[in-house]
């Protein structure tokens, strides 16, 4: 999703413990926003495939951009693997223009649904029977798929259990002290799978609320903490403006 840097990063030092560490408190975010919110139907999509083709797009741009894409896509039936393969590529590129970067984007989703025939015979049944860890694996190797698309895919798309990260997380994260700023996707993952339930419902649910705390308040300038709902969370005030949150 489209996202914005932290204020006054490039002066902040913030120092947390181990990230490999759990935080159950992680559990008690998900609770309040849960209570909050309500389930959020995240992933906004009608079929698997469908997914697959949204994580691809939404990469540096907003939703709404998306969604004028796949009403094209849909309209020309042309969201399944088959078609999106056969299609002339500048007839893709014009449809999906409205995502941003379009020429790449359409050169993403003609290498992903080759890597699907090649490896799969197409089916996105057998691709997602592949063990997680193995298939995320072969999804970073596909041109334009980054650890977060190939985790919306996996979550999202094939039920695996991974959490997505993306740049709200990391956000609020370190406004809240949880996290170094510097910290790795890899290890931001990794302290939520360990902070959580293994289940990817929790993982499903939480990644929609946190897309929706960071589009509501926690915003990359001036976040609305008064009015959000992890506003109880904040630690105390000398470490929340060492993470930027405000005063
Ligand atoms: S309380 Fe403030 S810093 Fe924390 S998530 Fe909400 S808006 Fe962001």
């Amino acid at each position: 999703m489209a996202n914005g840097a932290n204020p006054g990063a490039s002066n902040r030092r913030v120092h947390v413990s181990a990230m490999s560490k759990p935080r159950p408190e992680l559990a008690q975010y998900y609770r309040a926003l849960y209570s909050a919110m309500g389930p959020q139907g995240w992933w906004p999509a009608r079929t698997p495939f469908e997914v697959i083709v949204g994580a691809i797009l939404t990469q540096n741009t907003a939703w709404t951009n998306v969604e004028r894409a796949i009403a094209n896509l849909r309209r020309e039936r042309l969201l399944s693997p088959a078609a999106l393969e056969r299609v002339d590529r500048r007839r893709l590129e014009r449809l999906i223009r409205s995502s941003g970067y379009f020429r790449q984007k359409a050169r993403k989703l003609k290498e992903f649904v080759g890597f699907l025939r090649r490896e799969y015979g197409g089916s996105l049944a057998r691709m997602f029977r592949t063990p997680t860890d193995r298939l995320r694996e072969r999804l970073l190797g596909v041109h334009g798929i980054g650890r977060e698309t190939a985790d919306s895919i996996l979550l999202y798309a094939g039920g695996h259990r991974v959490f997505v990260v993306d740049a709200y997380t990391q956000r609020i994260l370190t406004r809240h002290g949880l996290a170094d700023e510097r910290a790795k996707y890899e290890e931001v993952r990794a302290l939520f799978e360990a902070s959580l339930p293994r289940d990817p419902a929790t993982y499903n649910e939480f990644h929609g609320l946190i897309v929706n705390v960071g589009k509501n308040w926690c915003r990359t300038r001036e976040p609305r903490c008064h009015e959000c709902p992890l506003q109880p969370f904040l630690p105390s005030p000398a470490l929340r403006a060492a993470a930027g949150a405000p005063r």
